[in-house]
């Protein structure tokens, strides 16, 4: 393909025990999927409908990668999540079907400009500029399903340069990753390459440069990223 301005590349991830990539078509993340952390945010976890939100594909950062401090705030949180990687894509898809699309499994990080996004709550603005920015999707290596299987349980954690800030267990998102998928792909076409962060537990907090935080997920992996002063 010729282009007008020089193309770049695909966004990819890693993944364990492969030199291949997994290359990233969209990035999609689940709102308030545990009760804790609902509360925490002062909403009432009540098992409303998911509702969804999207991150630029090239927000990626792999493991062991630097996270540059964003502009525009001083109130950067961490929010570690499972992530699903897709392998097939589809519409419809019911919730007893959709984990034959799925690749594999990843810690994710979604990070978030918190007091961006008390603003726009505050005006019924969109959540981009909260979410959707550069470096705000930290990603660890994709453990694909034929090694790793589905996680339903396990704990879920993140540290901050060792503190441990957020704990949790898979067991107690509200909505499980079958019926998000199923959720998903009936406002959207789904396709493989896509991510979809599932939600974080209870104990988001704001980092500050320099800080190494580190996500773990039982049966699935980890992440590490160091966040660093801005450019
Ligand atoms: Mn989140």
């Amino acid at each position: 393909m010729d282009y007008v301005i020089p193309a770049w590349d695909l966004p990819s991830v890693a993944v364990a025990g492969e030199q291949r990539r997994f290359p990233v078509h969209r990035i999609y993340c689940v709102g308030r999927n545990y009760a804790e952390h609902a509360r925490e945010m002062g909403k009432d976890p009540s098992r409303e409908p998911p509702f969804f939100f999207m991150k630029p594909a090239d927000a990626v950062v792999d493991d062991g990668g630097l996270v540059p401090y964003p502009p525009a705030t001083t109130d950067l949180h961490h929010e570690v999540e499972l992530v699903v990687a897709l392998g097939r894509g589809g519409t419809d898809i019911a919730a007893e079907d959709a984990r034959a699309y799925i690749y594999g499994y990843a810690v994710g990080i979604d990070l978030t400009r918190r007091d961006l996004q008390q603003v726009a709550k505050d005006r019924s603005w969109p959540w981009d500029t909260a979410k959707g920015f550069d470096h705000g999707a930290p990603c660890g290596a994709i453990h694909p399903v034929a090694e790793i299987g589905h996680p339903t349980h396990g704990a879920i954690t993140l540290s901050a340069d060792d503190e441990l800030r957020q704990q949790g267990d898979l067991a107690d998102m509200i909505w499980s990753v079958p019926e998000i998928i199923a959720h998903l792909s009936r406002l959207f076409t789904l396709h493989p390459g896509d991510l979809i962060y599932t939600g974080t537990p209870a104990g988001v907090g704001s980092v500050t440069p320099v800080t190494r935080l580190h996500g773990e997920i039982e049966g699935v992996g980890s992440l590490s990223v160091t966040v660093v002063d801005g450019i």
